[in-house]
């Protein structure tokens, strides 16, 4: 039995081992990311759509690094105030703070305060409600590119949920302004997975055909991103940031 055990904290060990220097091979040997067609294009408009106030800075910043780093055009648009706790303002300002630290502008930045979309986990937002709101604010956009969340919505939050097909019913209404918008989406990987930080990078890389990988830099600016949501830096977001895979790697699916 002691044999046993000790043969699998040696084998723990070694996986570990390979997993960082697998990562950090694919980081500076492979540019840090796979067939993601959008990154090898010139300039692009890419909007990424978020339901709270710091789910751009726990979630999508492999990728939103990734964009900005090779000069695109990246706009947030988040599609509550985080009001949930009465602390909209708060969180608001929080917002506009991480992002500067991401390398998106203020003019960049919109969050969006609409009854019909309010923070909260029992709350399922419709998707013609998402529709109203995005299509004028998109529409004045014309993104080549959008990200969001899966239907899995990464954490389960009713809202992150919502998005998808919402988004997914705009854009397949024929508008104009969205014939040549692309729509991928964030993949969910479940808890596990999600807080096995380094050692999730490579089964991400070899399960997925559209994989970002940020560098230890990238894993840096997300952790004081979040340090900016300082109203939600409770003892399990931190343990969470500490260890998420998605401060190292983001899955994505190409949805439309
Ligand atoms: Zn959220």
């Amino acid at each position: 039995m002691v044999d046993l055990v000790s043969a699998l904290v040696w084998l723990l060990k070694i996986y570990a081992i390979s997993s960082v220097l697998f990562y950090l091979g694919v980081v500076y040997l492979r540019s840090g990311w796979k067939t993601v067609d959008f990154l090898e294009k010139g300039s692009l408009k890419a909007v990424i759509v978020t339901a709270h106030p710091d789910d751009e800075c726990m979630f999508f910043t492999p990728t939103l690094l990734h964009l900005v780093q090779r000069g695109h055009c990246v706009h947030l648009v988040c599609l509550s105030t985080g009001n949930y706790y009465s602390q909209g303002a708060v969180r608001t300002r929080e917002l506009f703070k991480s992002c500067g630290l991401l390398g998106i502008p203020p003019e960049k930045v919109k969050i969006v305060d609409n009854r019909a979309l309010p923070d909260h986990p029992e709350i399922k937002w419709k998707e013609e409600d998402i529709e109203q709101e995005l299509g004028p604010l998109l529409a004045s956009i014309k993104p080549d590119l959008i990200i969001t969340f899966d239907e899995g919505g990464v954490s389960g939050h009713i809202n992150h949920r919502a998005l998808l097909p919402g988004i997914r019913k705009l854009l397949r209404g024929g508008r104009k302004a969205f014939e040549n918008t692309k729509l991928y989406s964030l993949q969910t990987t479940g808890t596990v997975r999600g807080l096995l930080s380094v050692l999730d990078v490579p089964y991400s890389w070899w399960s997925c055909d559209t994989v970002i990988v940020s560098p230890p830099g990238g894993v840096v600016k997300a952790w004081r991103a979040m340090a900016a949501h300082y109203s939600q830096l409770m003892w399990f977001r931190v343990l969470f940031s500490m260890f998420t895979r998605y401060n190292l790697v983001n899955t994505l699916d190409v949805v439309h």
